[in-house]
Formats: structure tokens, sequence, C-alpha cells
């Protein structure tokens, strides 16, 4: 584990800057390689992840790991990550504040991982890390933000009520890792939307 990453696990383990620390079981860090090229990043940790301590462990996390299988790679190979780490009560959304206020935790991520592409996994990663809305209508999709390259895909969870969605989350999968093997090989890849200024 890189000393800095661990310092913010455990800022995050300790964390009460958000009243979701007061219903959570256990805060939920990122988990993973910390030299991975990418960054798989969720909502927030949903029963089972409260319950352990890590993320994308219930269903939503078993329909990852497979999406990953599929396209050879390992789940302990990558990083996975949430953008708020405790728990919603019942699930909900999390709100904008804690959003804002858990924020700093993802963005110390990136920083010290400093993945080629950063995978954001459903609307509320979109939203949070993006402003993005409407995932179905851009997942598949590289944007460009300050010379960081993100690939949008829908969330895992979302393929549990809609058995179709999982074909998409694998292929999209398949389509990341392509991505990433083309810029490990030094290559430009085709960015369909560019935010940077
Ligand atoms: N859903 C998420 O967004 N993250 C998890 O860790 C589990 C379920």
């Amino acid at each position: 584990m890189d000393p800095d990453l661990e310092i913010i696990k455990q800022k995050i383990i300790k964390c009460t800057k958000c009243k979701l620390s007061k219903t959570r079981t256990n805060s939920v860090p990122g988990k993973g390689n910390f030299l991975s090229d990418v960054i798989f990043v969720g909502e927030a940790p949903g029963k089972n992840e409260d319950k352990n301590g890590e993320p994308f462990i219930g269903i939503a996390g078993q329909r990852l790991t497979q999406a990953l299988e599929n396209a050879g790679i390992s789940r302990e190979s990558v990083y996975i990550t949430n953008v708020v780490k405790c728990r919603p009560p019942n699930n909900r959304v999390p709100t904008i504040s804690e959003r804002n206020t858990c924020n700093e935790y993802i963005q110390k991520e990136i920083s010290i991982i400093k993945p080629k592409i950063i995978c954001i996994l459903g609307n509320t990663a979109f939203n949070s890390i993006l402003g993005g809305s409407e995932i179905t209508k851009y997942r598949g999709k590289i944007i460009k933000k300050d010379k960081q390259f993100y690939f949008l895909t829908v969330h895992p969870a979302a393929t549990i009520y809609n058995q179709e969605l999982i074909t998409v989350l694998k292929e999209d999968i398949v389509k990341l890792f392509n991505l990433i093997r083309e810029l490990k090989n030094g290559r430009q890849i085709l960015v369909d939307i560019d935010y940077s200024t």
C-alpha cells in the first residue's frame, strides 16, 4: 500500500465530517491496486459494503467483477472506490452536500494513483465528478477534462434489474481496457467530449 493512500484510508475510517458517519457501521475507503491504470468510481456503499468496510462486494460488486473477468482483468489488479465513502440510510442517493464534503477523499485518491482513465459507474458519479447526467446516453464515451481521461458506463447495480445492461457493461469494460492498452502503447485515443477549457 502506498503510504499516502494509507493516510487517506485512515482519515476516511475516522471521518465524522458529515452526518452519514452517525448511521454507518463502517466507512468504505477505496480498495485495490494503487498502481492501477484505472480507478472505478461508484456512488456510495450499500448494505454489504457498510457491514464489511469494502467497496463493491455485494451483488453490484459481483456484476462488476464478472464484467472485469470477461475482459480478462482481475479485480485485484484495479482500484475501486466510491464518490461517497459512507452508506446513506436506506441506500438513498447521497445529497450534494454529502458528496461535496466527501470530495476531498476521491480527489486525493485520484492524485495519488494518477490513473490513465477514470471509469465512471452510473449517474451519481457522472454528476458528482463531471457535472453530467443521462449516463445511458453517454455510456461508452470518453471525456477529457483538465488532461484527465474519463470513461463512462452504467452502474453495475443497474444490470441487476435490466439483464440487457450486463451485456452493455461487459462491452464497455472490454472497450475501456482496449483504450488503456492504446494509451500504454503511447497511442492517441479518440475523445468524444472535450471539457477542457
Ligand atoms: N454501489 C455502489 O455505488 N458502490 C458500492 O460500493 C456498492 C454498491
